[in-house]
């Protein structure tokens, strides 16, 4: 395991576009290089490694045909967009991420990328070749750790977000998407919908299960959860700690106390899971009461009713309270993913490919839920033996990891090799 991006605290600090992400994608870039796949990068600051089709395979009168074929409406679609003509149509894709949160594991994202690897390793070992394109993607800005918005390179990959405002979408140093990935040598005027990633044959998303509800190896994702982020502003007024009186005083830390309280009551009562883990004071002084706070709810549940009304209850409860203490208070849904079941069908067949693994939901967000609104997407599930995730103590046994392999290039096998 290489410690880039690993802070103090034994946790990880991979995000977009900082030092420690150029880093992981450099190391990307050089396994697959070494592997002989194509490396690729995309308009919206994804990666792709393809072992592709090899052409000797195809070289009868009728193969010759069907690549021009296929260079012609290649030609076609790459008008469409103006992005390079590649030719990988119905391609099997794999991947995670390599982005983390704040303190994250060292697992989550990263095992995905690496066991793709690892798969693609084994299949030549086994002497598989691939009938059809075989991809490992690295996905940007999955976590939204820095810029807010998760799973940000699928979400733009695949037209879910505005071009326009993931190009504004500031970090909090203010900095915006569009300059940050500028800074990369990439053109923030070219982000969007990316039609090779809209054509694919499948999906395949290995991840470390992050709560403690795998009790096998491996297992076969059901569905994702709805969730959701929405900021709470709450706007008071800054003034003096010692000579200020508590009649007074505006101070928005009070409401916000009662919102976080309110949270965890709305999520008892709609059986969701509600948190509030990020906040913003200003100016974050200790003998100052603050002029503002702002806060961030992440609210999930197994239906979109239950999300709705905690969100629903933590507002009412956020109104009433900065209405007592003489606060301003505005709520904005910063995103929103729909409950995702995955694909039943690729479910099934590779359930029959792995010997009837378990089948579990996921209360956390992933791109192949993004993907599957567009494309036949799964996922494999490491078993996680304490459930920790989004922390530094994240982990997974090497003999489940192996399993994992196992199981992703079983399945890679059985999509693209046969
Ligand atoms: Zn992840």
């Amino acid at each position: 395991m290489r410690p880039i991006g690993r802070a103090g605290s034994g946790g990880y600090r991979r995000f977009s576009w900082t030092a420690a992400d150029r880093e992981c994608r450099a190391w990307f870039v050089e396994e697959a290089r070494s592997r002989g796949l194509a490396v690729e990068r995309d308009r919206n600051g994804n990666l792709f490694a393809w072992w592709d089709v090899e052409k000797n395979a195809d070289a009868s009168v009728g193969g010759l045909l069907a690549s021009a074929a296929s260079l012609a409406a290649d030609a076609m679609a790459g008008d469409v967009h103006g992005e390079p003509v590649t030719g990988r149509r119905d391609a099997v894709l794999t991947g995670s991420h390599l982005d983390s949160v704040p303190d994250g594991g060292a697992y989550d994202g990263p095992l995905g990328v690496v066991s793709a690897l690892a798969a693609i390793d084994l299949l030549r070992e086994r002497g598989a070749k691939p009938r059809r394109p075989l991809g490992v993607a690295v996905f940007a800005e999955e976590e939204g750790a820095r810029f807010g918005v998760a799973c940000l390179g699928s979400r733009l990959a695949t037209g879910a977000i505005d071009p326009a405002r993931a190009r504004d979408l500031r970090d909090a140093d203010g900095v915006t998407w569009g300059e940050a990935m500028a800074a990369e040598g990439y053109d923030p005027e070219a982000i969007g919908p990316d039609t090779q990633l809209l054509s694919l044959a499948c999906f395949i998303e290995l991840h470390v299960e992050q709560g403690r509800a795998l009790t096998a190896p491996v297992g076969l994702a059901s569905a994702i959860w709805p969730h959701g982020r929405w900021r709470f502003d709450f706007t008071g007024a800054g003034d003096h700690a010692g000579t200020t009186r508590l009649a007074d005083r505006r101070d928005p830390m009070l409401p916000f106390a009662r919102t976080v309280l309110a949270a965890r009551e709305a999520a008892m009562r709609h059986d969701a899971v509600a948190t509030m883990g990020k906040v913003r004071v200003t100016p974050n002084g200790v003998n100052a009461i603050p002029s503002s706070v702002a806060a961030w709810l992440d609210a999930r549940a197994p239906s979109e009713e239950a999300v709705r009304a905690t969100v629903a209850d933590v507002r009412a409860a956020a109104e009433d309270a900065a209405g007592r203490d003489r606060v301003e208070v505005s709520l904005s849904e910063e995103s929103y993913t729909e409950v995702v079941d995955f694909h039943a069908e690729l479910r099934d067949r590779l359930a029959k490919a792995l010997g009837d693994p378990p089948v579990l939901p996921t209360g956390a967000g992933h791109d192949a839920g993004i993907l599957s609104a567009h494309v036949p997407a799964a996922m494999l599930f490491v078993r996680n033996p304490t459930g920790v995730s989004h922390a530094p103590a994240e982990h997974a046994e090497p003999a489940d990891c192996l399993a994992g392999v196992e199981a992703l290039a079983d399945v890679l096998d059985e999509l693209a090799c046969r």
